[in-house]
């Protein structure tokens, strides 16, 4: 087992003291109007961690660390852009917004040289401490686009470790996602974000969604070596920022397509195990919920031993049915096991695919359907499965 890092390198919050400094007020939704001339601000950019008092680390931030902030202690004011004295926004980031540097709180300066020497510094530290083996990158869209090559470039260089690294650039276009990974050098793979609204929208639609397309427009075809794959988030569960959460009935389907393939790595939310109810908490009204997700660490763990024991060898594709479609691993000469996945958004479904095994014994590791499947002289099976479900078929 190997432990990641949760990286946020966009943004601080939480300063300890406030900064006098000059700053122009910028258009929210196009970030290339500026709406003021300079002022003077309140800036919560100075930040001195007196609990940490120089222990791990002697450096602290000052305005001129950051390019811009969102909150001005003097009026109290949260809904103003402030852009710094002599700041820019960075250039090699999303161009939502006319440019989308800013996020959120007070956003890092990645062109200034001392801090990118203490997030130099940190990381080596981080790891040096906790001997973590790699990275998820948060909202990489708002950060220039080759800091990163430079950052996990001296860390594996250091350490002489791959430090596999995911970025979360949320959007749901794969051109933007694939223009990212040119513009980085290739140095981390990214979430899947079109594959997730593709789940999202196919369980939304039901048996009209044309399952043969699920896969059109997703990093996972594009990429397939660079896409981490994923149903669900911490962001797109009801109430959170992002919500888009993929309806109950579709998880087992949306699973299959992730766990069982050979494309993408593939990365199982904590709520669609284990389930979750929460209730959401914002100030001057009354609490919405309970909202609750089921668990379906049932059916997961059946997947993720079937990829364990059975995803291996060639990938056979049988996507020629609006509502039923299936796919065949091979095995290989350490697993020699075949497997043949079919699934369904409609109506009950069968499907002939050739598993390449004659007169062999299937049995659905799913147990939706308890009649085993025998292959014929030639090696092709009819395999079913059940409407709105996913049926995993095993060589005994
Ligand atoms: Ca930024």
């Amino acid at each position: 087992m190997q432990c990641y890092a949760d990286v946020v390198f966009n943004h601080k919050d939480g300063g300890d003291n406030v900064e006098r400094v000059l700053a122009e007020e910028i258009d929210w939704h196009n970030r290339n109007w500026v709406r003021s001339d300079k002022h003077e601000i309140g800036a919560y950019t100075h930040f001195t961690f007196p609990n940490r008092a120089g222990k791990y680390s002697t450096f602290q931030w000052f305005w001129w660390c950051f390019d811009c902030v969102s909150y001005n202690a003097d009026t109290d004011n949260t809904n103003k852009l402030y852009r710094l004295r002599d700041k820019h926004f960075e250039t090699e980031v999303s161009h939502e917004h006319g440019n989308y540097d800013y996020l959120m709180a007070c956003d890092l300066d990645s062109s200034n040289p001392f801090v990118r020497g203490e997030l130099q510094y940190w990381g080596e530290w981080l790891i040096s401490l906790s001997g973590i083996n790699g990275f998820r990158i948060d909202a990489v869209k708002h950060i220039r686009s080759s800091f990163f090559g430079d950052w996990l470039h001296q860390l594996r260089t250091k350490f002489n470790q791959e430090f596999f690294s995911v970025g979360e650039y949320w959007e749901d276009n794969v051109g933007l996602l694939e223009k990212y990974i040119r513009d980085s050098g290739g140095v981390m793979s990214l979430f899947d974000v079109p594959l997730h609204y593709q789940f999202h929208r196919a369980s939304k639609a039901g048996r009209n969604f044309d399952l043969r397309a699920i896969f059109e427009d997703t990093l996972v075809r594009a990429q397939p070596f660079k896409a981490v794959t994923f149903v669900d988030n911490h962001d797109t569960q009801p109430v959170q920022s992002l919500q888009s959460p993929v309806e109950d009935w579709f998880k087992p389907l949306a699973y299959a397509f992730t766990l069982l393939r050979k494309e993408g790595d593939p990365c199982v939310f904590y709520a669609d195990y284990y389930g979750a109810t929460y209730i959401d908490e914002k100030p001057n009204r009354p609490p919405q919920g309970p909202f609750q997700s089921a668990s379906h660490s049932w059916l997961i763990d059946k997947f993720l031993w079937a990829r364990q024991a059975y995803g291996y060898g060639d990938q056979h594709d049988y996507f020629d049915h609006h509502n039923t479609v299936g796919w065949v691993r091979t095995g290989s000469n350490e697993h020699p096991g075949a497997m043949a996945v079919l699934l369904s958004n409609g109506d009950d479904g069968y499907k002939w695919m050739n598993v390449y095994r004659p007169n062999a014994s299937f049995y659905d590791h799913t147990e939706h359907i308890t009649e085993k499947v025998i292959t014929n002289a030639e090696g092709w099976g009819k395999f079913r499965c059940k409407g709105g479900k996913v049926s995993v078929w095993l060589q005994e």
